[in-house]
C-alpha cells in the first residue's frame, strides 16, 4: 500500500465509528420520540377519561340539578325537552295500534340491577332480544332497562304530571329502535297508597297484588345497592312490573329527561299507574337518593295525543276549549285595552260634537 492508499484507509477507518454513533443517535432519537408520542398518547387519554368521569359527575338533583343542566348540556334547554305537564283538555284523541309484547314479557328475565349515581338501572340479561312493536311506532324498538325516578314525598317524584297532580314516582322502559338512534320510553305513574292519586283509576285486584309482589322483589334487591357502581341480579317478569292496561295512553316527542336531554324520544305515559307499597320509596330516599326526578319542562309548539276516546276530565271536544292561561290573559289583555280605546275616543267625538260646535 502506497502512501496515498494508507491516507485513504486510515479515512476510511476513522469515517465508520462516525457513521455508526450518528446512526445511534438517529436512533436515540427515534426511540425518544417515540416515547414522547407515547407519553402524550397517554396523557390524551387520561384527560379524555377524566373528562368523561367529571362530565358525567357534574349532574345531579341538588346542587347540580335540572336549573342548570344546560350550562354544560345545551341540549336540556331545547324546545322539545321532557317530562311535561299533560293538559288532558288540550290532547287530541288518536288511534293507535295495540302494542305488540312477545311471549319473553311473561316469563322471568335475569336483570342487573346498579347504582350509577343517579338511579338504580336494571338491564336485562336475555339470550333474545326483548322488542317492541305497535302503539304507531314505527319499525322495531329494542328494550334496553328500565329505571325509576322519586321525589321527597308519595306526593312528588313523577317527572310527568297530570293536570298539575304529581305521582309518587314514575318507572320508564327505554327502548331504541333496531335500526336508528331513535328512543322510545314507555312510562308509568306510580303511586302508593299514601299518594292522594292513588284512588284516581279502577283496577284489577289480582293483577294488582301480582304486581305490588313484582315490584317488591324489585325494591327488596334494589334498596341494598346504596353504593355508586354496586350491583345485583334479580329474576323479574316485565309484563308484571307494567300495568295491566296498555291500551290507554298519552303520546307526545321529547327528550331523555337526564343529561344528554338528547331529543330523540317517542314518549308513552300510561293512564293507569302503578300501586307499590307505601315503605318502598320510603327506603330509596333513606338508603340510596332523597329525589330523583326532573320537574316539567314547557311544551311549546308541540301537541300531545292520547289514545283513548272518552276524557273525564275534558268532555267538550278539546281544540275548542284549550288556551293555556297565558294566551287567555294575553286575549283578555286585547280586549280590555281595546274597549277602552273604543270608549276614550267615542267620548272624545261626543265631547267636539256637543259642546266645542
Ligand atoms: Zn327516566
Amino acid at each position: 500500500m502506497n502512501t496515498r492508499g494508507c491516507r485513504n484507509e486510515v479515512a476510511r477507518l476513522t469515517l465508520v465509528p462516525r457513521i455508526t454513533v450518528e446512526v445511534k443517535q438517529t436512533t436515540n432519537q427515534i426511540n425518544a420520540m417515540l416515547l414522547m408520542y407515547h407519553q402524550m398518547l397517554h396523557l390524551f387519554i387520561l384527560i379524555l377519561i377524566l373528562n368523561n368521569a367529571i362530565a358525567s359527575a357534574d349532574w345531579d338533583y341538588g346542587k347540580h340539578g335540572p336549573d342548570v343542566w344546560k350550562k354544560n348540556y345545551v341540549a336540556c334547554g331545547g324546545k322539545n325537552q321532557s317530562p311535561i305537564n299533560i293538559r288532558t283538555k288540550c290532547t287530541i284523541s288518536q288511534t293507535f295500534s295495540r302494542f305488540e309484547l312477545t311471549s319473553i314479557y311473561y316469563e322471568p328475565v335475569k336483570f342487573k340491577l346498579t347504582n350509577n349515581g343517579h338511579t338504580i338501572t336494571a338491564v336485562p340479561n336475555s339470550p333474545t332480544p326483548i322488542s317492541l312493536t305497535g302503539g304507531n311506532l314505527k319499525g322495531r324498538y329494542i328494550f334496553d332497562s328500565f329505571h325509576l325516578h322519586w321525589g321527597p314525598n308519595d306526593n312528588s317524584g313523577s317527572e310527568h304530571q297530570v293536570n298539575g297532580d304529581k305521582s309518587a314516582g314514575e318507572s320508564h322502559f327505554v327502548y331504541h329502535h333496531a335500526e336508528t338512534d331513535q328512543r322510545a320510553v314507555l312510562s308509568f305513574l306510580m303511586e302508593t297508597e299514601d299518594s292522594t292519586r292513588h284512588q284516581v283509576y279502577p283496577r284489577n285486584r289480582s293483577k294488582a297484588v301480582a304486581m305490588e309482589q313484582q315490584w317488591q322483589t324489585y325494591f327488596d334487591t334494589a334498596r341494598h345497592l346504596m353504593e355508586e357502581n354496586s350491583s345485583a341480579t334479580v329474576d323479574l317478569t316485565l309484563n308484571l312490573l307494567m300495568g295491566s292496561n296498555l291500551a290507554e295512553f298519552w303520546r307526545y316527542e321529547g327528550s331523555l329527561t337526564t343529561p344528554s336531554c338528547k331529543e330523540n324520544v317517542f314518549w308513552t305515559v300510561f293512564r293507569q299507574p302503578i300501586l307499590i307499597l307505601n315503605y318502598d320509596f320510603e327506603a330509596f330516599r333513606d338508603d340510596l337518593f332523597f329525589e330523583s326526578y326532573r320537574g316539567p319542562q314547557p311544551l311549546y309548539h308541540r301537541q300531545v295525543y292520547r289514545s283513548f276516546l272518552n276524557e273525564k276530565l275534558s268532555p267538550i271536544p278539546d281544540e275548542n276549549v284549550c288556551i293555556n292561561k297565558s294566551e287567555a290573559g294575553l286575549f283578555f289583555d286585547i280586549f280590555h285595552q281595546t274597549t277602552i280605546c273604543v270608549l276614550h275616543f267615542s267620548f272624545l267625538a261626543f265631547y267636539r260634537l256637543f259642546y266645542l260646535n
